[in-house]
């Protein structure tokens, strides 16, 4: 069932439009963010269903945003999709190892950001590892 609510965090304007098009387009409501920082507020503040988190950011990125929603309890188990643009490869490494529940790669696809989409929010709130 669609309609649940997503946090996008991306501080490119263009890339924001997109995800909200896309999300809009399938039934989901949005909240935006161009800070880990701002993201971090609207999180504690909504809980969204699911969050889409850009890497490069100004300030905090997106990594270190996703270790900041796992440590607070209210937010721990939201599932967060990376979605980043780097190539380098122990950026990549990072990323797998932080514990993001997907990573999509710019330009998305958007067949693919909506299908995993979906399946982590069927899936349900995380499991404690
Ligand atoms: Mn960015």
């Amino acid at each position: 069932m669609a309609g649940e609510l997503i946090l996008i965090v991306e501080d490119d304007v263009n890339s924001r439009k997109l995800a909200r098009d896309v999300l809009h387009a399938k039934g989901y409501q949005t909240l935006e963010a161009e800070t880990a920082e701002h993201g971090l507020v609207l999180a504690v503040e909504r809980i969204p269903a699911l969050v889409l988190m850009d890497i490069q950011l100004p300030g905090m990125n997106g990594i270190e945003a996703l270790k900041a929603l796992r440590s607070r309890p209210a937010t721990a188990s939201i599932p967060v999709i990376a979605v980043t643009a780097s190539v380098m490869t122990k950026q990549q490494g990072e990323i797998i190892d932080a514990g993001f529940d997907a990573v999509e790669r710019k330009p998305i696809s958007v067949a693919g950001l909506l299908s995993k989409i979906r399946a982590l929010l069927d899936r349900g709130p995380a499991q404690p590892a």
